[in-house]
Order: C-alpha cells, then sequence, then structure tokens
C-alpha cells in the first residue's frame, strides 16, 4: 500500500466562497504527525505557498527531529520523520511521481457529498490490490477549492454518523478516514 497524506492550506475556501491561503496550525502538524505515523502512511505533505509559513514547518520539524524536541520526546521524533512541506498540490505530484515513478491517484476528503463519490469499503480495497500511490488531499478554512475538487480522480465519501452534523475537526477526520482506510 502507498497512501500519502496532505493538508491542504491553499487553494481553499472561506466562509464567504474566496479562495485563499490558510496558516499552519501546530496542533495539526502534531497530531497528523502521530496518526499517519500509526496507520504506516508513507508521507504526509503540509501543502502552503506561503514562504514565511514554510519556514515555521521546518523549524517545528527540526526542532522535534534533531533539536531538544528530539531528546525529550522520541516518539515524536518517529511520528515527525513522516511530515513534509509542499508548495503546491502540484509539487507534492511531482515529489510521489519520483519516488514511484506514476503520478498518484489524487483522492479528495470533504463533509460534503461530491461528484466522482468512492465508498470506504471501495477504496480500502482499491489500496490493497493496486500499489500505485494514493494521496489522500484533506482541507483547512471552510474545505477544499473547487478547482482542486474539479481535478481529483475520486471524492472520498463524508463521513456521516446519521445526527445531521458531520463537520469534523480536519485532525479527527484525518483519523477517522485513515481508520477506516488502513486498520488491521
Ligand atoms: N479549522 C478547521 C478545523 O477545525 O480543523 C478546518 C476545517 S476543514 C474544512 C476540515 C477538513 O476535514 C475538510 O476539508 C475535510 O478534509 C475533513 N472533514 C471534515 N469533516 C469531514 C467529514 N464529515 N467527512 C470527511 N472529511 C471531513
Amino acid at each position: 500500500m502507498n497512501v500519502y497524506t496532505s493538508l491542504i492550506h491553499h487553494p481553499v475556501t472561506n466562509k464567504n466562497g474566496d479562495v485563499v491561503t490558510t496558516s499552519i496550525t501546530n496542533f495539526d502538524l502534531h497530531d497528523l504527525a502521530r496518526t499517519c505515523t500509526t496507520y504506516g502512511v508513507n508521507q504526509c505533505f503540509i501543502v502552503t505557498p506561503n514562504p514565511a509559513q514554510k519556514e515555521m514547518m521546518h523549524f517545528i520539524k527540526k526542532h522535534w527531529s534533531e533539536g531538544y524536541g528530539s531528546q525529550y520526546n522520541p516518539d515524536r521524533r518517529q511520528a515527525f520523520e513522516c511530515m513534509e512541506v509542499a508548495d503546491s498540490i502540484e509539487d507534492t505530484c511531482l515529489t510521489i511521481q519520483k519516488i514511484h515513478g506514476t503520478h498518484p491517484v489524487l483522492v479528495a476528503t470533504s463533509a460534503r457529498k461530491a461528484k466522482k463519490a468512492i465508498k470506504f469499503e471501495v477504496l480500502r480495497d482499491r489500496l490493497k490490490e493496486d500499489s500505485k500511490p494514493h494521496l489522500l488531499l484533506f482541507g483547512t478554512g471552510w474545505g477544499l477549492a473547487q478547482r482542486v475538487l474539479d481535478k481529483v480522480d475520486f471524492a472520498l465519501e463524508p463521513i456521516d454518523a446519521g445526527t445531521g452534523y458531520n463537520h469534523l475537526p480536519v485532525r479527527a477526520a484525518v483519523a477517522v478516514v485513515l481508520d477506516r482506510l488502513l486498520s488491521v
């Protein structure tokens, strides 16, 4: 299985539907690092074109991989090994393509139903049978921009517990999605 995750800070929408760049949140990085490592994700890309934000991500990663944090908490050092930063979704795809020799299959996630829907069990089987890399895209702000949804190969069905409310924090969404797709 070759599963990659990405947290998209651009292009995402804000409350008014404008396409914006959101800020990196420290605890997203820590929670995604631990969750992605637990489920054996190849790499988790934090996607932002903003130089200061990328610098901050490098600083945090270095602290936990090489700095004082790596001695203080070796488990966190291990978790941060899978964390990468990328300028864009296109750059992320190029990095994955260099590793596998093929463009990743792009899978969007959203709390809303979208076109090109794929069910959890179908994607789970596909991941077992297909060694092609798959990149799961998670949104920030008000979610992935429409131009991202237009480009993906699949949109994973929303997590829905039937309560009428399903707007999960992205950290919880990543954990639920990975557990449904990759748990043994
Ligand atoms: N600042 C917010 C937070 O608390 O994390 C970011 C919200 S962002 C729109 C949440 C992202 O988590 C979505 O873009 C999607 O990737 C994922 N997500 C949230 N709820 C989901 C659901 N019910 N099913 C699938 N993915 C979901």
